[in-house]
């Protein structure tokens, strides 16, 4: 079975055995070691789920990057204090551009109100946007006309990667290949990406296929412990995928 805590760990156990080092993105950024993966999460929802990531991880000695919605279903102060306990990195996972109708300016008030919040609780210095597949705003505009770095904001995935180099995988729509049908989610890079199961991406990471660096996009609301759970998610992720591709691709 797929998408379980158990599957989870035993992606993360194998590339540390193929000794790949494991950096926060913000880590990345300042000094990118040669063979390393960034762990990174969106909390679209769910927050518990990332919270036992964020266990597991700590359990193995490594670190991942953490990106928050100043939304309900995302913002949970508690989760985001002990993430941060357990020594990883926090982020905001901006969507202004969504919540202000697409009107730049009150986007940027938006995006400074939350990011000064979640500051208030821990140190924040990279941030991420949610690509919400529904929106016809595309929250990366807000920097067309304005500058996170002036925020002291040091990176931000789409803008500061070059997936030439680094190669991408993210499990957007319960798959790995689900950027065939992801709408936001999309990346321009030069790798090739042909792993669909987790089983594969395994497979290929002992074989040494894949290259030195990579970065992972989690969502970890699709991942679970509970195989009812599980088929329940699945279900709704088929259907959900079914619907983007008919009205958006
Ligand atoms: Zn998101």
């Amino acid at each position: 079975m797929d998408f379980t805590l158990k599957k989870y760990t035993e992606l993360i156990t194998t590339l540390k055995e193929k000794n790949y080092s494991f950096q926060t993105f913000e880590e990345f950024i300042k000094k990118p070691k040669n063979k390393v993966v960034i762990l990174r999460h969106d909390v679209d929802l769910l927050p518990q789920n990332s919270l036992k990531f964020a266990q597991i991880q700590n359990k193995l000695g490594i670190k991942g990057s953490y990106y928050f919605r100043a939304v309900p279903e995302s913002w949970d102060e508690d989760i985001i204090l002990q993430i941060d306990s357990l020594g990883h990195e926090l982020g905001y996972h901006y969507e202004t551009m969504d919540t202000a109708r697409g009107d730049v300016d009150l986007a940027i008030d938006q995006f400074e109100q939350h990011l000064n919040e979640i500051r208030e609780l821990v140190n924040v210095e990279t941030i991420c946007m949610h690509g919400s597949p529904r929106s016809k705003f595309d929250n990366k505009e807000l920097w067309k006309k304005y500058n996170y770095l002036d925020f002291d904001i040091i990176g931000e995935p789409y803008f500061d990667v070059d997936f030439n180099q680094v190669f991408y995988l993210t499990d957007t729509g319960r798959r790995w290949d689900g950027h065939k049908v992801s709408v936001r989610d999309k990346v321009n890079g030069s790798f090739e990406q042909k792993y669909h199961s987790t089983n594969q991406i395994i497979k290929a990471i002992n074989s040494s296929e894949l290259p030195k660096k990579i970065m992972f996009t989690f969502h970890p609301q699709r991942w679970h412990k509970n195989s009812l759970l599980w088929a329940k998610e699945l279900v709704l992720q088929n259907v959900k995928n079914i619907i983007k591709k008919y009205f958006y691709v």
